[in-house]
């Protein structure tokens, strides 16, 4: 009889920052091994992307309502509850997936040759943990931030029993494994800051659970923060890293299946001299108010650069993710359109990737999600970073203070989280510093750019880290 084809199901968050790497990362796995093959749940947010991919088995899950917004204080809450809320819904999907024929006849051709060989989990779903425990398989970490955050995250416990108040009012250095320097506490997502919010006790619970895992996945490369990484490996506590990164949708596709949209600012960029107009940015949630919008103008129109800028608007409610202008004129300085007409573009939600791959793109104004850091290095242009939400500050802060400067700083004094307004003025002097041909972070950012390309080469290190997950999941089976 022929041996069964392992399988892995995927349970990312369907959050655009965590199914692209999520995605990626199944591609690699089946790229590389033909006896893999991969199943990915999506759980299903009522403003989850529409996703693209091929190669891949995608199972939608039911929708079952999301947790009302006045249930929770932050999005980390909502996010957990609501994933975890599938737990019984992933269970009998898994069951019915991997029943033997005799078993089940609604899906025989799957159940008779394929065997369930682990879940592979997003660190907002450690609670399916219990589900893999349940089905007698391993679970394994998929974890789509920098192995900085990952560090943090496995100390959270000890720093949680070392600190007794909230970190906000503690004057304790935090020292954290990964870290050379001591971490300014306001650098750390907010809802890490004060012990009763329910964000707190999520990515306590969370970080609890990491050590559970039979391997921890992690989307970066091992010369890109290569002191967190050994630091990781070497504490003979956390489960085997596998650094694979850096996981990039080059293609772009994956949460922009339509890139009809795109013609027209392509063509925009075509017309424009190489590396000469500066692309802004901020992630799928980030917007900013009227009178921040007008000085982001402002300082884009001193700057006397070219610009693309994707402009969103603020969600109208609470843990939704802002959608693009109807009319951004409402919002901008009177006659700015006009004045740049020449030399800028707006635009809403664009395909990233595409933009960055642009040659006439010469620098990112960026909010400093791990994905946006990873592509832009990629793609070799630089950042000036403008850390907003979630693990943000911590990655402009590992950026800059930790790896040695290698994003402009737009807005991190690293107390974070502070609403000043951002003026004018100190927009035009990062992108005049950002567009200045001969900038210092520019040769760095080359640098990192060659190595995280051959990262993934054979024999290097993302390639090696991949294949010694493939062995040990196998040697697993
Ligand atoms: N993205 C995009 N178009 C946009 C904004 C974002 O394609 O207008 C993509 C971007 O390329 C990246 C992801 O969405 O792959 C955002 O991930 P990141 O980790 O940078 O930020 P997050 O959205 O998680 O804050």
């Amino acid at each position: 009889m022929m041996a069964k084809k392992p399988e892995l199901v995927f349970l990312p968050a369907t959050l655009p920052g965590h199914i692209v790497s999520a995605i990626e990362l199944a591609k690699l796995l089946i790229s590389r091994d033909d006896r893999l093959s991969i199943t990915i749940l999506l759980i299903k947010f009522p403003n989850s992307p529409s996703l693209n991919a091929t190669g891949i088995t995608f199972i939608e899950l039911p929708q079952i309502d999301p947790p009302s917004p006045n249930t929770a204080q932050t999005p980390e809450a909502i996010l957990s509850i609501f994933l975890d809320s599938h737990k019984p819904l992933v269970k009998d999907t898994i069951t019915q997936l991997f029943l033997s024929s005799s078993e089940s006849d609604s899906m025989p051709t799957r159940s008779r040759d394929s065997k369930l060989v682990g879940l592979v989990i997003d660190f907002f779903c450690t609670t399916m943990i219990d589900v893999a425990n349940e089905l007698g398989v391993p679970s394994y970490l998929f974890f789509t931030s920098t192995a900085h955050m990952l560090g943090v995250m496995l100390h959270l416990p000890v720093l949680d029993a070392q600190i007794h108040t909230d970190f906000e009012e503690s004057d304790t250095e935090l020292i954290i494994p990964g870290f050379t320097n001591p971490v300014p506490r306001r650098v750390l997502p907010q809802p890490m800051w004060t012990k009763n919010q329910d964000g707190y006790s999520w990515y306590l619970y969370h970080a609890r659970r990491f050590r559970e895992a039979k391997g921890i996945i992690v989307n970066t490369f091992e010369e890109f923060e290569s002191h967190a990484v050994r630091s990781l490996t070497s504490d003979g506590r956390t489960p085997p890293l596998y650094p694979v990164g850096p996981l990039i949708d080059l293609e772009g596709r994956i949460l922009n299946p339509d890139q009809s949209q795109f013609e027209n600012i392509k063509r925009w960029l075509d017309d424009q001299p190489t590396s000469t107009v500066v692309f802004l940015c901020f992630g799928s949630s980030g917007s900013f108010s009227a009178p921040q919008v007008k000085e982001i103008a402002l300082g884009l129109e001193r700057s006397g650069h070219r610009f693309l800028w994707s402009i969103r608007e603020p969600p109208r409610e609470r843990f939704t993710l802002p959608g693009d202008y109807t009319n951004p004129e409402e919002v901008l300085p009177e006659g700015f359109l006009d004045r740049t007409a020449e030399r800028g573009l707006l635009c809403g939600w664009v395909p990233q990737v595409a933009v960055l791959a642009h040659r006439a793109i010469g620098g990112f104004v960026s909010h400093c999600g791990w994905n946006s850091i990873m592509e832009s290095f990629w793609f070799d242009v630089p950042i000036a970073g403008w850390p907003l939400y979630a693990e943000q500050h911590l990655n402009g802060f590992a950026m800059v203070k930790e790896l040695g400067g290698l994003v402009v700083e737009l807005k991190m004094d690293f107390r974070g989280w502070d609403d000043d307004l951002v003026i004018a003025e100190e927009v035009e002097k990062a992108v005049r510093k950002l567009m200045d041909a001969d900038c210092e972070v520019r040769t760095k950012v080359k640098d990192i750019s060659e190595k995280s390309r051959r990262a993934l080469m054979d024999g290097r290190s993302s390639f090696i880290s991949l294949e010694r997950f493939i062995k040990n999941l196998m040697e697993e089976n």
